[in-house]
Formats: structure tokens, C-alpha cells, sequence
């Protein structure tokens, strides 16, 4: 009988080699069993079987851009604001106002915002959801609603596109870096943060590691393997960071959690408001959840200081400039 898997299903996200190796076993919220392997060709770690459209939609279900008129709670959106404020001085450091920039996935916009603030053009892609209708009532902001197409802007228009946990996502990495290329002015910057796939959290908890994101994030490189796949778009690294207080403590404590849980990212997911998820842990669950992510936090500041001084930081910050003219 003929095999009912095709090359398709199994190759690389990437590069589509066929060439690959399972690395370990990993199981999403909504309870689907994935592998993540490694091609032997360009290094890149995706998932196997590749999730399917229903997967995607339900991943991407309004749970996920949370319920109300934030993402997350208050408290949590004020500490999220001095990261995005933080992201801000990153653009303005490498680029001086007036300058064009581009937020591929902006969210509620509120990165943008302070640009805004500061006098940049500020342009703005979010997929259409409630964080999108958040980013609608920004003042000033260019917003399209819908993925990124080469008509949408001009030729060597921009200063700085910017990428932040977003290229994890993209399920046609290539055509997208390719049109950034072709946006960017030259010598413009590409900033992207994503999860960092040889970091010591990635490899201490393997499939359980908050940050794989199953199914939502689609691949992942190592800073090496990333560095090697921008030259090939005309993209230099400029730098690169491994330390992030917003993503490397949290991502250590809530892969904790996952291990000591039946469910992966019961907190997480309560932080954005989706407590029906964890409808089966009692209040005190969480609260003890909370206080133990709160009471905990310096001592995994501390390692993910640890972490970022040999490289192996959960998430990376990484700024490449356009050298094709
Ligand atoms: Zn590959």
C-alpha cells in the first residue's frame, strides 16, 4: 500500500531538506503530540508532524491575544510597557528620528507608540484580532491589518524593520525576509528577538521548555546558524544579546511549572486571562504558582544573568544591517 506521507510533510521548514533527526517529544496546550527534529542541512529545529491549519487556528484562537482591552492584566501590562519603552531606545539608539520604521506583529502598538512620541514614522502589521483593534486606536500609527506583501511599501523605505518574537511564527521565513531586504533603506536594521534553541533552559527542559510554543512557533536556529541565513539575504549582524529580564526568568520558572504540572503554561495562560484552561487547578494552585514565580524571581534573574554571559541566554536580541545597495 502507497505511503500517505508525502516529502511535504516531513521536510524541513527551512530548506525543505528530507534529511533530518528527532531531537525529543513535545505536547501543546490543546494536547497535540509533536516531535521536534533538527535538519542535518541547515540546522533548523521544527516540528514534526507539521501542525495542521485546524492546530494554527485554534493556537491563534482569542485566548491567545487575550480578552479584554489588554493582552494581560494590569500590573503585568505596566511592566510589559517599560520593555516595550526598553525596545523604543533599542530603534533609537541605531536610528535618529525623523526615520521610518516598520513593526512586523506590533501587537496592541504600543512599542510604536513611544516612537511615535519621539517623532518617527511609525508603521505597524498586526494578523486581524483583538490586539490589532488595540493597535487601531494609536495615535498617529500607520497600521495595515494582514500579512506583510511586497506591494504594501516602497523600495529602500526604511530605517529600521523590527521583528520582536515574531519570526518564530512566520510560516514562510524566506519570502518575508526577503521582502525586508528589499524595504530596508541601505544600511537600514533588521531587529529581531527570538528564542534561543541552544540556550541551557532549551536544553534542560526539552519539550517542556515555555519557549518551544507548540504549535505556534514553527522553527528555530541557534545565533550561528540565524547569522549565516540573514548573510544570504544581504542582512549583517551588528550584535547580539542574550539577556532578557521580560523572557529568560519567566521562561525558566514557567518550564518549572510545566514539569510539575499535567499541562504545560497553566499560569501563563491565566495571565492572559484564559482561566478556562486551567478550569481543573483550584485557586490556590495558581496563587501558590504566582507566589513561587514571584518569591523565586531574583534567583532566576540571577542565573538568566548567568545564562546570557556564556551565550546560552532562553531569548535573543539580535540587530542586522542591510550592506546591499
Ligand atoms: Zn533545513
Amino acid at each position: 500500500m502507497q505511503s500517505l506521507v508525502t516529502d511535504a510533510d516531513v521536510s524541513c521548514v527551512y530548506c525543505h531538506s528530507l534529511n533530518s533527526r528527532p531531537l525529543y517529544d513535545t505536547v501543546s496546550i490543546a494536547g497535540d503530540r509533536f516531535t521536534l527534529n533538527k535538519c542535518h542541512s541547515c540546522n533548523c529545529c521544527f516540528l514534526l508532524p507539521k501542525p495542521t491549519r485546524r492546530q494554527m487556528d485554534a493556537a491563534y484562537d482569542a485566548s491567545y491575544f487575550g480578552q479584554g482591552e489588554s493582552k494581560f492584566s494590569g500590573w503585568i501590562e505596566k511592566v510589559l510597557d517599560h520593555f516595550r519603552f526598553q525596545r523604543a531606545r533599542t530603534v533609537m539608539r541605531y536610528v535618529k528620528s525623523p526615520a521610518n520604521v516598520l513593526d512586523i506583529g506590533c501587537g496592541n502598538g504600543q512599542f510604536l507608540q513611544r516612537l511615535i512620541q519621539n517623532d518617527y514614522n511609525a508603521y505597524g502589521l498586526e494578523l486581524p484580532s483583538k490586539s490589532a483593534e488595540r493597535a487601531s486606536r494609536v495615535s498617529g500609527l500607520n497600521l495595515k491589518i494582514g500579512q506583510l506583501c511586497e506591494e504594501d511599501y516602497e523600495t529602500d523605505f526604511f530605517d529600521a524593520v523590527t521583528m520582536w518574537h515574531v519570526i518564530e511564527h512566520l510560516s514562510t521565513p524566506q519570502n518575508t525576509l526577503r521582502i525586508i531586504e528589499k524595504i530596508l533603506k541601505p544600511r537600514g536594521y533588521l531587529m529581531i528577538s527570538l528564542p534561543n534553541i541552544d540556550s541551557l533552559q532549551s536544553r534542560l527542559f526539552r519539550g517542556k521548555w515555555l519557549h518551544l510554543d507548540p504549535p505556534r512557533h514553527l522553527f528555530f536556529f541557534g545565533a550561528l546558524d540565524l547569522i549565516k541565513i540573514m548573510q544570504a539575504f544581504g542582512l549583517e549582524i551588528v550584535t547580539i544579546k542574550y539577556f532578557s529580564l521580560e523572557q529568560n526568568p519567566f521562561g525558566m520558572q514557567q518550564s518549572i511549572l510545566n514539569c510539575m504540572l499535567r499541562k504545560r503554561e497553566v499560569l501563563f495562560e491565566v495571565l492572559k486571562g484564559n482561566r478556562l484552561y486551567a478550569r481543573e487547578y483550584s485557586g490556590l494552585s495558581i496563587l501558590f504558582q504566582k507566589i513561587f514565580c514571584i518569591m523565586t524571581f531574583p534567583l532566576f534573574a540571577m542565573l538568566s544573568v548567568v545564562e546570557a554571559y556564556l551565550k546560552k541566554g532562553g531569548t535573543m536580541e539580535m540587530v542586522f544591517r542591510k550592506v546591499r545597495c
